[in-house]
Parts: C-alpha cells; sequence; structure tokens
C-alpha cells in the first residue's frame, strides 16, 4: 500500500553500478585490485596514482562503485548491498560517496604517516575516530541461532540494512580492525614512487617490495637495467 502524500524513495538506477570509466567490453565494471592484501589498503589503492597530482585515477566515480567495492570485499553480501541499492535516494547515495572518500583519505593519511615513521597527523586521525565512532553505533550484537554457531552471537547491521552510508560503515570497521592489529608492521608502500600501493607484507622472509610483481616490479628492474647499461 502507498500512502497519500508520503514521498516514496527514488531508488538509485542500477547503472550507478558501474562507472563509464572501468566497463569493459562485456559492459561489467573491472574488478577492484586487492593486492592490498585487506580491504582497507585496497580502500586506499583505489586512488590510484595519487602522488601523481593531476593524473590521479579515481576508482570510486560512483556510489555503485563504493557499494561494489565493500561488496567484492566481502564486507557487504550481495543480499545487503541489493537491499541498500533499492532504498538509496541519489541525494544520500552522493552523500555517502563524499563520506567515502573523506574515510579513505583520512586513512590514506595516517597510513602513509606510518610506513614512512611519521607520526599520523591528528585532524586526520581525528576524522578516522569520528568514523570508527559512527560505524560502531550502527552496528548491534545480536542472537543467531540460525547461524550454525554454537556461540551464534554476531555483530550485525540489521535495521542499518538499508542506509547509504552502509558501505562506508562496514569499510570504517575493517580499516579499524586492521589499525589496531599486528598486521601493521607487515604495512609497506610499493617502492616504486609513482605508485606508493600499499600492501601487507605477509612474504616468509618480509621481502615483499612492490604491489605487483608483473607492473612495478618490472618496471624496477627495467629501470634499473637502463641505469647499468646507459
Ligand atoms: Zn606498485
Amino acid at each position: 500500500m502507498v500512502l497519500a502524500g508520503v514521498p516514496r524513495p527514488q531508488p538509485v538506477k542500477f547503472t550507478l553500478m558501474v562507472s563509464a570509466k572501468d566497463q569493459s567490453t562485456s559492459g561489467k565494471a573491472a574488478a577492484f585490485d586487492r593486492s592490498g592484501g585487506h580491504p582497507a589498503l585496497d580502500f586506499v589503492n583505489s586512488l590510484d596514482n595519487r602522488f601523481g597530482g593531476k593524473e590521479q585515477v579515481e576508482g570510486l566515480e560512483s556510489y555503485g562503485d563504493l557499494l561494489r567495492f565493500a561488496r567484492e570485499m566481502g564486507l557487504l553480501d550481495s543480499a545487503q548491498a541489493a537491499h541498500v541499492l533499492r532504498n538509496v535516494t541519489p541525494e544520500a547515495a552522493a552523500r555517502a560517496l563524499r563520506a567515502g572518500r573523506v574515510l579513505r583519505e583520512a586513512l590514506a593519511e595516517t597510513l602513509y604517516a606510518v610506513v614512512d615513521e611519521q607520526p599520523p597527523q591528528a585532524a586526520g586521525l581525528q576524522v578516522l575516530e569520528r568514523y570508527l565512532r559512527v560505524a560502531e553505533r550502527h552496528r548491534e550484537l545480536r542472537w543467531r541461532p540460525d547461524a550454525g554457531d554454537r556461540t551464534a552471537l554476531a555483530w550485525c547491521w540489521r535495521t542499518n540494512e538499508r542506509k547509504a552510508e552502509l558501505p562506508v560503515w562496514a569499510i570504517a570497521q575493517s580499516a579499524r580492525d586492521l589499525l589496531l592489529s599486528p598486521d601493521m608492521k607487515r604495512l609497506r608502500a610499493c617502492e616504486v614512487d609513482t605508485c606508493r600501493w600499499l600492501f601487507l607484507d605477509t612474504s616468509r622472509n618480509h621481502s615483499r617490495r612492490w604491489c605487483k610483481m608483473e607492473v612495478c616490479g618490472n618496471r624496477m628492474k627495467a629501470r634499473r637495467y637502463q641505469i647499468r647499461h646507459s
């Protein structure tokens, strides 16, 4: 039943799910790169060529990209993403996309400071703190005996599952888990200065130097070869 006089939310069209830039010939968006080894790092890496000034490449061009990122990283399931998409208005989607980018940049500022062995800026930390608190507030501890787990206690988004900010909160939660974990000791940035993608070095002897051997590793080797033979 539709109540007269109550405006129904205008659902965001499905075309928001794909941005023009990353459409392949099949019409499907290219998957987000996962070489960071953690969703929070892959999130920071979604702004490619970050230190390249005008040549930055934005991976989060639309709200659909943000939602797809959270889904691809397993932070939301497809039912949750579909639920959000059915209910979100274009205005709320635009607001959530802006919030997602602010979170990403605060995260980037803090993580690159850690990599560079510098204390993170207080302003960036405050932004992060605010996002983590807001995300925390929207989670509920639920008893889910149908989850097949004997403990059956789980953090859920539940009543907040239709909010546009859901992917932002899910990413903030994931970032919090990383920021406070011992994995931070393994945080590195790609050694190619025009790349600097973040990743967790989980190699046995902690010797990983590049985001991807086939891209930056080979680029670095070619550069060294040129220097040696010039
Ligand atoms: Zn790289």
